[in-house]
C-alpha cells in the first residue's frame, strides 16, 4: 500500500538547497525533477522514501507495513519538523539576517550519529555526487548501516563499494564500525547526541578517519542545540570578512577555537547554518578574488564596504 505523509512548513520549502548544502542529504538522490529518494532500513528491511515540495510543504511517498509509524516518526525527525531557516534565530548581525533571509525556505536536516559519522567521513575532500553513488550500495549492502553489520561486512568488499571515494577510507571505517562495536551503541549515541564536549575532544577524534573538523560537523548536525562549530579555513575566511570574528590568525587549534567561540556568541542557530557559510565560501567569497558583486551578503558585509563594493548587474 502506497503511504503518502504531509510536513507542514511555514514557507515554500526549498528543497534543492536543502539536499544541496548538507551532509545528512547525501544520502538522498534526485530521480525527477524536484523529487528526491533515499531507502531507508528498518529492522534490515530497505524502505523506499520518495519526498517533493509544494507550496505548503514536503510531500513523502513510501510503501511499508508494520514500520509506518516508525518510517514516519524518522522522517519528522529527519526533516526536523519542517523547521526552516526562515524561523531561525539568525539575527545577531546583518550577515546574518541576509543568511536567512536568503535561506528562508531550506530546511536544517538531522541524522542519526553513526550514519552522519559514515557521510561525513566519506564526504572528505570528495564531490557530493560521488558520495550519492557510494552510500546507498554501502547502506543496502550492510541492511543498514550500524556499526556492528558495517564492521560484519569483508573489508575487500567494502574497499570495493568505497573506492571512487578513496580506498582508504575503507579500512578507516572499517575499523571505527569495529571499535564501536566493541563499545555497544549507546556507548557512542548518547555522548554524541547529548552534546558532550568529551565526544567532541576525544571520543570522536580517536576513531580513524575522524580529524576535529569531522568530529564538530557530526556533534553540529546531531545536536538540536549545538555547542560546537565546524572550521576549517573557507568558514574562516568568510566570517572574517562578514564582520562575524576579528581572528584571522589562520587555521590553528586556537584560532578555529576562538572563531567557533566568536560564532556561537551569536547563538547555537549559528552552528547548525555552518552549511550555509561555508556554501559562500566554495560560490562568491573565494580566497584569492571573492566575488562582491554578485554575492547576496555584499550589503551587510565589512570586507565589500571596506572595498566599496555593491551589488550590481551580473553579466553572463
Ligand atoms: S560580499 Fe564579498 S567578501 Fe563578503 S561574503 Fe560576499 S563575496 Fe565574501
Amino acid at each position: 500500500m502506497l503511504t503518502a505523509l504531509s510536513l507542514a512548513c511555514e514557507s515554500t520549502p526549498d528543497l534543492a538547497a536543502t539536499m544541496r548544502l548538507q551532509i545528512p542529504a547525501l544520502a538522498w538522490h534526485m530521480t525527477g525533477a524536484g523529487v528526491w529518494q533515499r531507502t531507508f532500513h528498518l529492522h534490515g528491511q530497505g524502505i523506499r522514501v520518495r519526498v517533493e515540495a509544494d507550496r505548503g510543504g514536503l510531500q513523502f511517498s513510501f510503501r511499508t507495513g508494520t514500520d509506518e509509524e516508525l518510517l514516519r516518526d524518522l522522517l519528522i525527525a529527519t526533516f526536523r519538523n519542517g523547521e526552516q531557516v526562515g524561523a531561525m534565530a539568525l539575527t545577531g548581525h546583518p550577515a546574518l539576517r541576509a543568511l536567512r533571509r536568503h535561506h528562508q525556505g531550506m530546511i536544517l536536516l538531522a541524522g542519526s550519529p553513526f550514519e552522519t559519522l559514515v557521510l561525513a567521513v566519506l564526504a572528505q575532500a570528495r564531490p557530493a555526487a560521488a558520495v550519492r553513488k557510494v552510500f546507498p550500495r554501502l547502506a543496502a549492502e550492510c541492511g543498514g548501516l550500524t556499526p556492528r553489520r558495517l564492521s560484519e561486512l569483508p573489508l575487500p568488499r567494502l574497499a570495493q563499494l568505497v573506492r571512487p571515494l578513496g580506498e582508504v577510507k575503507a579500512s578507516r571505517l572499517h575499523a571505527t564500525a569495529a571499535i564501536l562495536t566493541r563499545r555497544g551503541a549507546t556507548a557512542f549515541d548518547r555522548p554524541i547526541g547529548g552534546s558532550d564536549s568529551h565526544a567532541l575532544n576525544y571520543l570522536l577524534p580517536s576513531l580513524p578517519g575522524v580529524g576535529t573538523h569531522t568530529a564538530a560537523i557530526v556533534m553540529a548536525i546531531v545536536n538540536d542545540v549545538p555547542d560546537t562549530v565546524p572550521i576549517d579555513q573557507h568558514l574562516m575566511r568568510v566570517a572574517y570578512r562578514l564582520g562575524l570574528t576579528d581572528h584571522d590568525g589562520g587555521l590553528t587549534k586556537p584560532g578555529s577555537r576562538r572563531v567557533a567561540a566568536d560564532l556561537l556568541a551569536y547563538g547555537p542557530d549559528v552552528a547548525r547554518a555552518h552549511p550555509l557559510i561555508q556554501h559562500v565560501a566554495y560560490d562568491t567569497c573565494t580566497a584569492s578574488t571573492p566575488d562582491c558583486r554578485r554575492c547576496f551578503l555584499a550589503e551587510s558585509c565589512r570586507y565589500a564596504a571596506r572595498t566599496r563594493v555593491m551589488p550590481g548587474p551580473v553579466r553572463v
